[in-house]
């Protein structure tokens, strides 16, 4: 059933209105009609099953028959610091970790990215990732909108992981610890973990994520892609803590 993002402002007792490019998209594309079903998520963890009781391509308003808690949000909230890969690899990367229960998303400029997203072309890019994200929310499911956040550097990565519980940086030559070995029994609340770019981290990196106490953790004997590793972590986390 098709799902869209609902804006509260939007939702007066149990009706709804959506205008702009969903409304457009629901009377167009799906051409659907009055009595038509579809699921509006409210972006807090609940979903609403409503109907349409009036439909044109500026607004379509909806009776909400339905609201249920979203079953579709992991038990945890994962932000992914991703170091910017080249090309079209990073949308590829939050279409992925969306789907996988990713809650946020943040690339990371880090010594050896090719990619540099700055000033008016970051921002253009950005409006790009968030909408990849949402588009990737609605096709998979999701409750809750998951955001792009605008890059930062590789320090300013460490010093916001250094302060979650439950965080480490994913490192090819680490050669002791695994994610497994190193996750927690009990389902943390946050998570966060760092995926270094195609030409990996400088061992200025590496030891600077030593310094601020952010563990390294292998993934195993085979070299991931950069655009693998993430969807690879998010499915060890879901494996865990969540199926
Ligand atoms: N040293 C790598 C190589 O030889 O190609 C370059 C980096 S790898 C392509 C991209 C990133 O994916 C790494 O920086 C790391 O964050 C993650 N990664 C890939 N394979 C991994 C593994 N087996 N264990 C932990 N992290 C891995």
């Amino acid at each position: 059933m098709p799902r869209f993002f609902l804006n509260k402002e939007n939702l007066t007792g149990n009706t709804v209105t959506i205008v702009g490019e969903d409304a457009s998209h629901i009377a167009l594309s799906l051409r659907m009609a009055v009595g038509d079903a579809l699921v509006l998520c409210d972006n807090e963890g609940f979903d609403y099953h409503a109907e349409i009781a009036s439909i044109s391509r500026e607004a379509v308003t909806l009776t909400v028959k339905e609201k249920v808690p979203s079953e579709s949000e992991p038990p945890y909230r994962v932000r992914l610091y991703q170091c910017l890969p080249k090309g079209e690899k990073f949308e590829t990367v939050i279409q992925k970790a969306v789907e996988c229960g990713v809650h946020e998303i943040i690339p990371v400029q880090s010594s050896r990215c090719i990619a540099v997203l700055k000033d008016a072309a970051a921002e253009k890019k950005l409006i790009r990732f968030n909408r990849i994200a949402e588009e990737a929310c609605k096709q998979s499911g999701r409750g809750r909108l998951v955001k792009v956040l605008p890059p930062v550097s590789y320090r300013e990565a460490m010093r916001q992981m250094a302060s979650c519980d439950t965080a480490f940086l994913c490192y090819e030559n680490e050669d002791g610890l695994t994610l497994p070995g190193y996750l927690p029994s009990d389902t943390p609340r946050e998570i966060a973990f760092l995926v270094g770019p195609e030409g990996g981290l400088s061992p200025d990196e590496v030891a600077l994520a030593k310094e601020m106490g952010v563990i390294s953790v292998s993934l195993g004997k085979r070299i991931l892609r950069t655009e693998t590793a993430a969807p690879f972590v998010l499915a060890i986390l879901a494996g865990k803590y969540e199926l």
